[in-house]
């Protein structure tokens, strides 16, 4: 019988999945491999907060999946799935529009032997009001990139009435402190964020922001500098980063407050307007973007399609990483609840959707060889937190290693940037990572440090 391998979601594990498949069976006629993705190019999603400050340029960074396809041997379905037939072995995706509706291809099924969910995770408003409406979220490429034009507006705006007023310097307007936090009546026009939520992506942000924000003199916002920008992060647990141990929250803490982030914790909110955030205590803070960062759910097609989901529809896998021991569809990465051996469930990380992939891989060729599976388990080799220019703070942890080491500076840095490293060599090769690092080189020693357009 021959074999249909299909993948939904070419992200930081799927894709790495599918390339392992394709090279595995590229000799095999019988076994086909493909990838469906509803985007037509590939990002490493810890990048995007870069994409929204413009530290990136997304052009530059992203690869097309036809090219990947062509290179590894895989076919690519553009397109999104909305329900899986679980039993028929099917998949339906969406109609795909062009910008004005008009139809560009319509739904159709694709059919399947063996299925791979890895579609990732979106951001979770818990119903606050408000967040559909007046927030930003960073849970896709054009969101980043819609980050990044509102904030480039924001800019043009403060720019044009600072030329457009007679007063004198910053220095001569004497700038509200920023533990002013809602003062209106001050003269100088300050561009104000409020990250909802303390994850790594919030953090992440917040510090990407301050760093581009010391640039902006140098290309044209001449009164612009970092004590113009009010960053505000908002977060309801006591402290930020609460996954993670408490000495990298409090290093995490002292870095950004150096750098001029406020943070809130212990703050619920409990709505979102045009203008500002409002919380449980009936405080409003004024903001002119608002960016949600406060948990995760999966797509919302996962639960519909009937398929067995957590409470925040990621599809419950075993630790063969099977879908309710149907051993035709697998789930990996963040739109997956896989339950570790204490009782908790593997965390939504850009290292797990990696360690994932490599055990579906091997179990899915177990399966179509007729060998036994082996079990999922989750290694955790620390985590890394990058506050951009400034520093990079976090825990390795490794077999040779009794407990965690907490590392920060340079150290921290090089272990951060080789994690994308490691998903592009997974993605492209050895010989063709280390050509790309080269390239980046050129390219950054040609271009502006940001993108301003
Ligand atoms: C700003 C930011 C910073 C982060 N920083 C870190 C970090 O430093 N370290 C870390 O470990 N993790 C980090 N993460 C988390 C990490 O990005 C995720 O855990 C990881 O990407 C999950 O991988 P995945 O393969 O499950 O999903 P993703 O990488 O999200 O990939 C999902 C793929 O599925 C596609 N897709 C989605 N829905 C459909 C559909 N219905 N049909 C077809 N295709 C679909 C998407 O286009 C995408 O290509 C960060 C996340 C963000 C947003």
């Amino acid at each position: 019988m021959s074999e249909k391998i299909v993948v939904v979601g070419g992200g930081a594990g799927g894709l790495e999945l599918v390339i392992r498949l394709a090279k595995k069976f590229k000799k095999n006629d019988a076994v086909e491999v493909t990838l469906i993705d509803c985007n037509p190019t590939h990002i490493w999603k810890p990048l995007l907060h870069e994409i929204a400050t413009g530290s990136l340029n997304s052009n530059h960074d992203e690869t097309s999946y036809l090219m990947l396809a062509r290179k590894h041997r895989f076919s690519f379905v553009l397109g999104r799935v909305d329900g899986v037939h679980a039993e028929k072995r099917l998949l339906h995706l969406e109609a795909i529009q062009d910008d004005q509706g008009n139809s560009i291809v319509s739904e159709r099924s694709v059919n399947y032997t063996r299925l791979v969910l890895s579609v990732g995770s979106l951001c979770n408003d818990f119903g606050t009001p408000g967040v559909e409406a007046h927030c930003l979220l960073l849970d896709s490429r054009v969101q980043a990139e819609r980050f990044h034009q509102n904030f480039i507006n924001e800019l043009h705006r403060i720019h044009a009435n600072d030329n457009g007023s007679s007063a004198g310097s910053l220095a001569d307007k004497n700038v509200a402190g920023m533990a002013d936090e809602n003062n209106d009546n001050d003269q100088f026009d300050r561009l104000s964020v409020v990250i909802v939520g303390a994850g790594a992506t919030g953090v992440e942000l917040a510090a990407d922001l301050h760093n581009v924000a010391k640039s902006l003199p140098e290309y044209g916002f001449n009164e612009f500098s970092s004590d113009r920008l009010r960053v505000l992060i908002v977060e309801a647990a006591p402290r930020i980063l609460a996954q993670l141990p408490e000495r990298i929250s409090h290093s995490v803490t002292t870095e950004l407050e150096k750098i001029g982030v406020q943070i809130r914790t212990n703050t619920m909110v409990s709505a979102i307007d045009a203008n500002a955030v409002s919380t449980k205590s009936g405080e409003r803070i004024n903001a002119d973007l608002v960016v949600w960062a406060a948990g995760i759910k999966a797509p919302a097609f996962i639960a519909s399609s009937g398929l067995p989901v957590d409470r925040l529809g990621r599809v419950e896998v075993n630790t063969f990483l099977h879908v309710a021991e149907n051993n035709s569809v697998f789930a990996i990465g963040d739109c997956c609840a896989c339950p570790m051996k204490d009782g908790s469930m593997v965390p939504p990380r850009a290292q797990s959707a990696h360690q994932m992939a490599s055990a579906a891989y091997k179990n899915i060729v177990a399966t179509i060889n007729g060998s036994s599976l082996k079990p999922f388990v989750y290694k955790d080799f620390g985590s890394l937190i990058s506050l951009s220019e400034f520093s990079t703070v976090g825990n390795l942890m490794g077999n040779l290693m009794k407990g965690s080491v907490f590392i920060e500076g340079w150290l921290a840095r090089m272990f951060y940037l080789s994690l994308y490293r490691m998903h592009q060599s997974a993605v492209h090769g050895f010989g063709t990572m280390l050509l790309i690092i080269v390239g980046d080189t050129i390219y950054k020693a040609t271009r502006a440090n940001i993108k301003l357009h």
